[in-house]
């Protein structure tokens, strides 16, 4: 509960702050409103102010390009640590779908978590040839996604506000 999601002032997702900086923003009026938990609030001594849940600025802000860095590290949380074969999560590897070998290449599409044996099974075949399935399409994570799992939350009233299109861009 204590992570609001601040869209740009058109709307687009922008970020993830604590519910103390979006506070800030709202009482400095460069934030306004959009969303409130309704069953909590904020308390001064003397005054209490809605629980803010998401966040709109005022201003138009331009960010650099926040993409998410290509490592194994990042596969890794982009695959909760699970092999998407087999769903263990134990000595886990990086696979490349279509292998090296044959051209396969080092991207978000291309890679996936794989636990030893299942990338052994695999070896350099393409899973569709030795019956493996994959649990998941890999595909890039947005930098909110990413924001969004990497703090565990996923709040229901945030959806409507993370279209992934414009959250990719
Ligand atoms: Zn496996």
């Amino acid at each position: 509960m204590n992570s609001v999601l601040v869209l740009n002032q058109d709307y687009s997702p922008l970020t993830i702050c604590s519910v103390h900086r979006a506070f800030l923003l709202v009482f400095l009026e460069k934030a306004e409103l959009l969303n409130i938990v309704e069953e909590l609030q904020l308390r001064s001594i003397s005054q209490s102010y809605p629980f803010p849940s998401v966040i709109k600025i005022n201003r138009y802000v331009t960010m650099p390009y926040k993409g998410v860095v290509l490592s194994r590290h990042n596969i890794f949380r982009r695959d909760s640590h699970k092999c998407q074969y087999c769903g263990t999560s134990k000595e886990l590897t990086l696979d490349h779908l279509i292998p090296k070998s044959k051209g396969g290449k080092s991207t978000w599409t291309n890679l996936v978590t794989a636990c030893k044996k299942c990338n052994a099974r695999k070896g350099d075949d393409s899973p569709e040839q030795v019956g493996m399935k994959l649990k998941n399409t890999p595909m890039k994570p947005s930098y909110i996604s990413f924001l969004r799992s990497a703090n565990g939350v996923l709040r229901e009233e945030w959806k409507p506000y993370l279209n992934p299109q414009k959250a990719s861009a």
